[in-house]
C-alpha cells in the first residue's frame, strides 16, 4: 500500500483529522485538488463560524487555536430568539459562575488558515495539492483511488472530507437524506450604531430568518435566509437601500446599519449519510453530515467525529488491531451518528417550524418560546450544549 490512510479534501474537517493523528505513527495522505497557496490564504468567504467548547478545546489540542489570534476570536456571551416583530425573546447567558462565554465566533477564512498553518509546520501527512480525485473504490485488501492524471493510489483505509455534495460518498454507494430547503442565506458584515453586547439574535420572520452574529461591539455578520426566489433581489440592492432594509428588519434594535465589505449567498442544502463508514472507508466532515447553518453546527460536529474517529484508529493501532477494520468504523458510527442525527433532524424541525408563516405555525412557535423560557431544564441542555468540553454521549437509536 502505499499510503496507510488517504484522505481526501482539505478542508477544515480533513485537516483536523491529519493532525488527530500526527502522533499516531501512520503514513498519512491528504489529496486536495486546490492548490497549496489556497489553502495558505483562503479568501473571506462571508461565514463566521460559532463553535462551541468541545471545538475550541479540540483545536486548541491541535495548537490551531493558538494560531487563530487574540483579536481573530469573538466571545458570544448570549443570544436571544425573537419571533415576528413581537419583543418577546427566548434568551440564554452564560451562567455567572461559568468561566468563559457560551461560545465563540471566528471567520471561516481565520479557521482554515489557522488549521492550515498548523498543519503545513506538522509532518501530519503529506499533502498532494492541486489534485482532484476522480474515483474511489475498495475492496477487502484496501482502497484504491484514480486522480485526473490517470495514476491510481492505494491506501489501507480511505476517509472522504470533501463536502456536502462528496462525490466519494456517492461512488461507494453510501446513500443520504438530502434536503434542498429552497432557500438561501445571504450573509454581510455591517457596522452599526448600538452595541450588541455580544448577544447574538435570531429573528424569525417572513418566512425567513435573521440573524446577528456579533463581532466587535459594533460590528456584527447579518445572516439572512430567504426563499431563494428572493435572494437576486436583496444581492442587487443598493448599499443603502440594504441598510435601510436590514434596519428594518431588525425593528431597529442595533440602530442605523452601514454594510462593510461584500454580501455572500449559500443556497442551502442539508445532507445527512445513512452510513458513516464502508468497506475500508468512512466519512468525515459535511461528507458525513451538512447542516443547516441556523443551528450552526456542522464544524463543530465535523471536529467532533474526526476526533472520534481519530481515537478509534488510534486505540486499534495500541491494542495492535487492524486500524481499517469493520469493529473500529463501526465504533466511530456508534459514537456519533446518535448526536448527528438529533441535531440534523432537530435543525430540520426547527427550519420548518419557524419559517412557516401560517397561522397556526405562529401560534405554537410563540408557545414554544414562552414554555422554553420557563423549563429551566432545557435551556440548560441548550447551554450545555454549547459549553461543554465533553463528547456528548447518546444511545443508538
Ligand atoms: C452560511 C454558512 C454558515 C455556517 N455557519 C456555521 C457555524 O456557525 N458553525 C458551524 O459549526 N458550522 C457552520 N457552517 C458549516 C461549516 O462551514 C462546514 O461544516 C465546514 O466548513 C465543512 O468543512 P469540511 O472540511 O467538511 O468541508 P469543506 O470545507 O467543504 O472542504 C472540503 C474540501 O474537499 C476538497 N475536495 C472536494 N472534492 C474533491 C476532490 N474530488 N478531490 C480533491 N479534493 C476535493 C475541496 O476543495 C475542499 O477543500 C456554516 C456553513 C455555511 C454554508
Amino acid at each position: 500500500m502505499d499510503y496507510d490512510i488517504a484522505i481526501i479534501g482539505a478542508g477544515p474537517a480533513g485537516l483536523s483529522f491529519a493532525l488527530s493523528l500526527r502522533d499516531s505513527g501512520l503514513k498519512v495522505a491528504i489529496i486536495e485538488k486546490q492548490p497549496a497557496e489556497s489553502l495558505q490564504a483562503p479568501a473571506y468567504d462571508g461565514r463566521e463560524i460559532a463553535l462551541t467548547h468541545l471545538s475550541q478545546k479540540l483545536m486548541h489540542a491541535h495548537g490551531s487555536w493558538q494560531r487563530l489570534g487574540d483579536g481573530n476570536i469573538h466571545p458570544l456571551m448570549a443570544a436571544s430568539v425573537l419571533n415576528g416583530r413581537s419583543d418577546y425573546r427566548l434568551h440564554f447567558d452564560a451562567p455567572a459562575n461559568s468561566k468563559g462565554p457560551l461560545g465563540y465566533l471566528v471567520s471561516n477564512q481565520n479557521i482554515r488558515r489557522a488549521i492550515f498553518a498548523e498543519f503545513a509546520s506538522s509532518e501530519a501527512a503529506t499533502l498532494l495539492d492541486n489534485t482532484n480525485v476522480q474515483h474511489v473504490r475498495t475492496d477487502a485488501s484496501g482502497g484504491y483511488i484514480t486522480l485526473d492524471n490517470g495514476t491510481t493510489l492505494s491506501a489501507s483505509l480511505v476517509i472522504a472530507a470533501d463536502t456536502r455534495f462528496s462525490a466519494t460518498r456517492n461512488q461507494m454507494g453510501i446513500a443520504s437524506d438530502y434536503n434542498d430547503y429552497g432557500r438561501s442565506a445571504l450573509l454581510c458584515v455591517m457596522e452599526h450604531e448600538q452595541p450588541h453586547h455580544h448577544t447574538a439574535l435570531e429573528c424569525f420572520f417572513y418566512g425567513g430568518t435573521l440573524a446577528v452574529l456579533p463581532l466587535d461591539e459594533y460590528r456584527c455578520s447579518v445572516v439572512i435566509t430567504v426563499n431563494s426566489a428572493q435572494v437576486s433581489e436583496l444581492l442587487q440592492m443598493s448599499e443603502e437601500a440594504f441598510n435601510n432594509e436590514v434596519a428594518q428588519r431588525l425593528g431597529n434594535r442595533l440602530g442605523s446599519m452601514k454594510q462593510c465589505g461584500e454580501r455572500y449567498h449559500y443556497p442551502l442544502v442539508g445532507v445527512h449519510a445513512r452510513k458513516f463508514y464502508g468497506e475500508r472507508f468512512a466519512l468525515v466532515g459535511d461528507a458525513a453530515v451538512g447542516m443547516h447553518p441556523v443551528t450552526a453546527h456542522g464544524f463543530n460536529l465535523g471536529l467532533s467525529g474526526q476526533d472520534l474517529l481519530a481515537s478509534e484508529i488510534i486505540k486499534a493501532c495500541k491494542n495492535q488491531r487492524p486500524f481499517w477494520d469493520n469493529q473500529v468504523l463501526a465504533a466511530y458510527q456508534q459514537q456519533h451518528m446518535p448526536n448527528a442525527r438529533v441535531l440534523y433532524h432537530g435543525t430540520n424541525t426547527v427550519v420548518g417550524l419557524f419559517t412557516d408563516d401560517r397561522l397556526p405555525a405562529r401560534l405554537l412557535r410563540t408557545a414554544v418560546l414562552r414554555i422554553s423560557n420557563h423549563l429551566p431544564p432545557l435551556k440548560q441542555a441548550i447551554r450545555h450544549k454549547l459549553m461543554s468540553e465533553q463528547h456528548p454521549r447518546l444511545r443508538v437509536f
